[in-house]
């Protein structure tokens, strides 16, 4: 940061590391949302963290190494020579009908009975995130989430300058009467509630699973009050159990905007996620997701349908259960073995992710350059929160590293939590 002067007075001058150019040279330009969005404090460590000597408990990228990739490889390679024409051709707003139909058949996996044309296929769910933030919030419309939730999320809600206001959750999900006294409280203040933000299955970051009564009541409680449910279902089917996890939408079809994904089943890489809406909702998602990208890419849709058709993909998820079941225990482990006491965590029944608090008086966010500099990673509670909770809280994920990799992390880290326990 160099100092320039601004009206007499010296101000600071934003600077790229990169060019050396000012960053602060448009600044009167921007829109007034790009107040909302800022860089992670974290991001630059992350950098570091990403270092093969570092154990990185931080990211959550699925474990690739267990897909068929040299027969993806022909599948990519047939597609492109028999099918080419369309699957590099621009295609529609809405997605490539086939696959529409085979996600039903996902779907119809966690309860769910929809029609294809209630499907609209999105660059990752990601981009269905924002599409949706997109045609229902004005800002300072309240958007409902869990404490903590997606920070990916939570990004996009305050680039729209949505208000997130946090319902506390437990080992069993959202809490309904917090729900109840969020919503109370909201209207007595005066403020639009638009969406309520849920992840029922293997939270991110919480790692725990909304309970089947919950589910129903939490439904009940939404549709008396008016309030539209967008339901985050990116993990639903990595759990470690046989267990079916009904879906919310399948029992409520007209209030659930339900989010799904293809990257944690198969390949995030390819950037497919889709969104099942009521009729006239998906109707305007169209027009917003042409408006943003003309189409969701042709080719990697195709990818996926010739996947899903050809390939056996339930013994892929299964074999990513397995792969995953096992670093979770490894984790879980680890923790019970090496982690001070006072420090607590959540037991994920499936997902990538286990939610650790430290004892009272614990800073994650200040904690993780000590963290890396001790070659381990994770990413800090405050991240999940939009109103600076979390300080004592962090997230591991199990999903990527080895066995063995994630117990040296665990290792690693209980040294630097006993180390900060000790001064
Ligand atoms: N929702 C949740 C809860 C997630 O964890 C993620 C990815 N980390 C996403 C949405 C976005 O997933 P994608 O865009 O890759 O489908």
């Amino acid at each position: 940061m160099n100092a320039g002067t601004a009206g007499g007075r010296t101000q600071p001058v934003h600077r790229s590391a990169a060019t050396g150019t000012s960053l602060d040279q448009h600044i009167d330009r921007y829109a007034q949302r790009t107040t909302g969005m800022r860089a992670s404090a974290i991001r630059a460590l992350f950098a570091v963290a990403n270092r093969p000597e570092v154990v990185s408990l931080a990211g959550g990228m699925p474990f690739l190494r267990s897909l068929p990739l040299e027969a993806l490889a022909v599948e990519a390679s047939e597609l492109v020579v028999q099918d080419g024409l369309t699957a590099l051709q621009y295609g529609s707003g809405q997605g490539v009908p086939e696959l529409r139909e085979q996600i039903c058949q996902v779907m119809a996996l966690e309860g769910i009975t929809a029609h294809p044309d209630d499907v609209m296929v999105t660059v990752g769910s990601q981009m269905a995130l924002d599409l949706t933030t997109r045609i229902f919030i004005d800002p300072g419309d309240v958007i409902l989430a869990e404490a903590p939730s997606y920070v990916g999320a939570l990004g996009t809600f305050q680039s729209y300058q949505a208000q997130v206001v946090h319902v506390a959750m437990d080992d069993d999900g959202l809490i309904p009467e917090a729900l109840v006294a969020a919503i109370d409280s909201c209207r007595a203040s005066g403020r639009r509630i638009k969406l309520l933000y849920t992840i029922p299955n293997f939270h991110n970051p919480a790692g725990v699973t909304l309970s089947d009564a919950r589910r129903a009541r939490i439904a009940e409680i939404c549709r008396v009050a008016d309030i539209a449910i967008l339901e985050d279902n990116p993990y639903g089917l990595l759990g470690f159990d046989d267990r079916l996890r009904r879906a919310i939408r399948a029992d409520d079809a007209d209030n659930v905007i339900y989010l799904g994904s293809f990257s944690k089943t198969f390949a995030p890489g390819l950037r497919v996620g889709w969104v099942l809406a009521p009729h006239a909702v998906r109707e305007k998602l169209v027009l917003a997701n042409e408006s943003a990208t003309l189409n969701p890419p042709v080719f990697n849709q195709m990818l996926i349908s010739r996947y899903l058709s050809g390939f056996d993909w339930r013994g892929q998820i299964k074999a990513y259960q397995q792969t995953y079941a096992e670093r979770r225990d490894t984790m879980l482990a680890a923790l019970a073995e090496m982690m001070p006491e006072g420090t607590t965590w959540t037991t994920p029944d499936g997902g990538f992710y286990v939610w650790v608090t430290l004892p009272p008086g614990f800073d994650t966010a200040a904690m993780l350059p000590r963290a890396v500099t001790a070659r381990v990673a994770y990413v800090p509670g405050t991240a999940f929160y939009a109103d600076g909770l979390g300080t004592r809280q962090l997230r591991l994920s199990y999903c990527f590293p080895t066995p063995e990799r994630i117990t040296e992390g665990v290792r690693r880290l209980a040294g630097v939590i006993a180390s900060e326990l000790d001064v």
